[in-house]
């Protein structure tokens, strides 16, 4: 399976970005948005592919690029849509995904007008309809937004003949002139995840291939103040690394003495020794990541 995701415009594409910001907005430690300047698209769009590539490869899906090439969005040529579909007709792609957020308006202010919603063609959609329906309906759960629904209309990203895919959606996440959704959601890395999770747990749906949900491994040591999710992702693995002759533990997010007792058994059964200078209560990276191999 060969799916394409396509990214809206190019870097500099005119028009194609926010109003001004009213305040700054940091979205991760390489872009900081800062009152008055103006968020592109492109760059949103490019969030929002980097990690849906990921989610649909973990899953066993292969995917391929138009408009854009890599994390770096601030280079993007505007690639011609006519060039966008031969290439995606070259490729033999199953389907193909177009990334955009929404305009209303001029583009110098903020409006009223939100949501999220998503358009197939409305000649030459083949399974779109379909295709585009299980994305909505993941789409529309996690941050509360509007629902504009599926549209009907005659865009080239859409046109599953002169692409020849199966099916083709063009998916309008929010709109950068709403000062709401250009602020809090376009330009928040968090919503370009949970968007790339829900299109491709709708595209897994629709496929009938199953998804594969990202592995969870706690990035710091887990101690009895970690949070219950932590120690219970230690608990569940102790349980099946302890010897036969230890009971096996409760898991219920609490630290107590016996997991403490079932960390220091653990150590002892990898030969580690650290018993001897420790009690047990903090778990680092070393053991982390052998207890991540286990599950
Ligand atoms: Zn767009």
């Amino acid at each position: 399976m060969l799916i394409n995701i396509d990214c809206g415009h190019g870097s500099n594409t005119a028009g194609k970005r926010t109003p001004p910001f009213p305040h700054d907005v940091i979205i991760n430690n390489k872009i900081t948005i800062k009152k008055g300047e103006q968020l592109h698209e492109h760059i949103a769009d490019v969030g929002v592919a980097v990690f849906l590539v990921e989610e649909l490869e973990r899953c066993g899906i292969k995917t391929m690029r138009t408009g854009w090439n890599d994390k770096d969005a601030y280079n993007d040529e505007d690639e011609p849509l006519a060039e966008r579909q031969r290439r995606i007709a070259k490729a033999k792609c199953d389907y193909s995904i177009s990334i955009h957020f929404n305009a209303f308006g001029d583009g110098k202010s903020f409006n009223d007008v939100n949501g999220l919603e998503i358009y197939i063609h409305d000649t030459y959609f083949g399974q779109s309809e379909e295709m585009g329906k299980k994305v909505l309906e993941e789409l529309i759960q996690g941050s509360k937004q509007s629902n504009r629904g599926l549209k009907k209309q005659s865009l080239a990203m859409c046109n599953c003949k002169a692409m020849n895919v199966k099916g083709a959606i063009l998916v309008e996440l929010a709109y950068m002139t709403n000062k709401r959704e250009a602020t809090e959601l376009m330009a928040n890395e968090d919503y370009w995840k949970e968007s790339a999770i829900e299109i491709a747990k709708g595209i897994c749906r629709f496929t009938g291939i199953e998804y594969v949900p990202v592995k969870y491994v706690p990035n710091k040591s887990i101690t009895p103040k970690s949070s219950k999710e932590d120690i219970i992702w230690v608990q569940e693995r102790l349980n099946i690394v302890l010897p036969d002759w230890f009971p096996r533990l409760v898991v219920d997010g609490s630290y107590g003495p016996k997991t403490r007792i079932a960390v220091l058994i653990y150590w002892d059964n990898l030969g580690w020794g650290r018993h001897m200078n420790d009690d047990g209560t903090i778990i680092g990276k070393a053991t982390r990541d052998k207890l991540s191999q286990v599950l």
